[in-house]
């Protein structure tokens, strides 16, 4: 494979950089969209590469573009690095211990997200400076995927307008092509303000917020009946307005996700949602204001670019792993119980539906899952959202997904955060930047591939254009 092997080896002789990277923001573990440290350490290897950054863009202040070379085509590369509240755990040890008591942890492996992406922006830049190739590689530092939807607002920006393509990845525990679509989501306060008085001398001149907030809940439990199937509402009281029942409550706020499949169906329920609330201050005598807090569109797949993405995959082939690693991750199985243990062979048939009983069996008996599973675009929808589907709107997008942790574990749980520095997951970043790299190459010089895939992309658009839902005057808050 040639200039493709030149890629591979030009990762593998920066790897430690790559992988103290990860570690380093493991430990930092910011969330949301306060990642001063983590985004000071990835723009500081940028830098050391040559990539000419801007920093605290679209608003956020530890959001950033890194860019090398010049001219098209424009290839992005997401990175992720925030991490999950309340998270926190020792790293390396197979049982559940606190590091610091409710600080957070990396439960997504973002850390190794953010790192992978940028080692594959950096192998595709080795080779472009070694070789002379033009286009433009833009690394995206986009804070708060797990709250707050960092990309949403370079997107509201207009910082993905003149890319070509996006590629991305992310940890899990299968090593496959991202194949499905994803749920749009609003995520907005409602806050109600009334009257406070003594709710038993006085009661006729209190006005309850809180009457508002529970009233405006049971309108929209009625309204699920009337919306599409696939719809998701679900809310949270933020404030009650206090804990004294004697005090009529003069403030009440509710957070509120509204999801469905595609933006527009989420608009039109977040209208009805929008009426109910309106109607519950009406009822109370109380007023209501309606406070952004962030939304994500649905990820659009390209079967074109997965494709591309799916051949390079094959062509790194899976990882191996060493006694000691299988060993390790067998632990965390053992540890598992027996509920998410039965789990995995129906994972693994879902992945490898071709397979016979025997080879799922087979596979599923493995620690970690490394086999590349069959190239499969169904464009199902994942019941969850991400804002990566506010950069796949803007150009064709593929993501891949790397086996970095146990099989039968799950995102967000103390045994992501604890194999977070391990070498399971320095493995999985580097497979994943040079899958990025060698897709990066193939748009770099096959137009056609850019092409192609850009024309799926109008179709699957059907005529709409990207509308982000939030005022212009909401900025990301930390
Ligand atoms: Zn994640």
């Amino acid at each position: 494979m040639g200039d493709k092997q030149r890629i591979i080896d030009l990762i593998e002789a920066k790897s430690s950089i790559f992988t103290n990277l990860s570690d380093q923001i493991w430990k930092y573990a910011e969330i949301r969209f306060g990642l001063k440290q983590s985004a000071d350490a990835l723009c500081a290897v940028l830098e050391q590469e040559g990539f000419q950054i801007k920093r605290g863009i679209a608003g956020m202040a530890h959001a950033f573009v890194a860019t090398y070379g010049s001219g098209e085509p424009w290839i992005g590369i997401l990175g992720e690095y925030d991490a999950l509240p309340t998270m926190s755990q020792v790293a390396g040890i197979t049982e559940k211990r606190v590091l610091n008591h409710g600080a957070p942890g990396h439960g997504c492996g973002h850390n190794a997200l953010g790192a992978g992406a940028l080692a594959g922006a950096v192998g595709i830049k080795d080779y472009m400076k070694e070789t002379g190739l033009p286009g433009t590689i833009q690394y995206y530092g986009c804070p708060a995927e797990e709250s707050g939807s960092g990309k949403s607002f370079i997107a509201r920006a207009g910082l993905f307008n003149d890319l070509d393509a996006v590629l991305t990845w992310h940890p899990m525990t299968e090593t496959a092509i991202w194949g499905v679509s994803s749920l749009a989501n609003y995520q907005i306060y409602f806050r109600f303000k009334g009257t406070s008085a003594h709710a038993a001398a006085a009661p006729e001149y209190g006005r309850s917020a809180l009457d508002a907030a529970e009233l405006m809940n049971i309108g929209v439990n009625y309204l699920r009946e009337h919306t599409i199937q696939e719809s998701r509402i679900h809310y949270a009281y933020t404030d009650v307005g206090g804990g004294a029942p004697n005090v009529v409550q003069a403030s009440a706020e509710l957070l509120y996700f509204i999801r469905a499949p595609k933006s527009s169906q989420v608009r039109e329920i977040y209208e009805r949602v929008v009426d109910i609330a309106r109607g519950a201050a009406l009822m109370t005598g109380t007023s209501m204001e309606i406070k952004w807090d962030s939304s994500c569109a649905e990820y659009l797949v390209n079967d074109a670019l997965g494709k591309a993405m799916y051949a390079n995959l094959v062509a790194v082939g899976p990882n191996t792993y060493t006694p000691e690693e299988l060993a390790f991750a067998r632990q965390y199985i053992n540890g598992l119980d027996d509920m998410s243990r039965a789990r995995i062979p129906a994972k693994v048939a879902s992945l490898f539906p071709g397979e016979t009983p025997e080879r799922i069996a087979e596979i599923a008996a493995k620690p970690i899952i490394s086999d590349i599973a069959p190239y499969s675009m169904s464009g199902q929808v994942l019941p969850g959202s991400t804002d990566v589907g506010d950069a796949s709107w803007h150009a064709p997008t593929a993501q891949v997904t790397i086996a970095c942790y146990p099989a039968g574990t799950v995102s967000h749980s103390w045994q992501h955060v604890a194999c977070g520095q391990s070498s399971l997951i320095h493995k999985g970043l580097i497979q994943a930047a040079k899958v990025i790299a060698l897709t990066s190459l193939d748009l770099l010089k096959k137009p056609d591939l850019v092409e192609a895939a850009k024309v799926e992309h109008q179709q699957r658009l059907i005529g709409e254009s990207y509308q982000n839902p939030i005022p212009p005057e909401v900025i990301p808050e930390e």
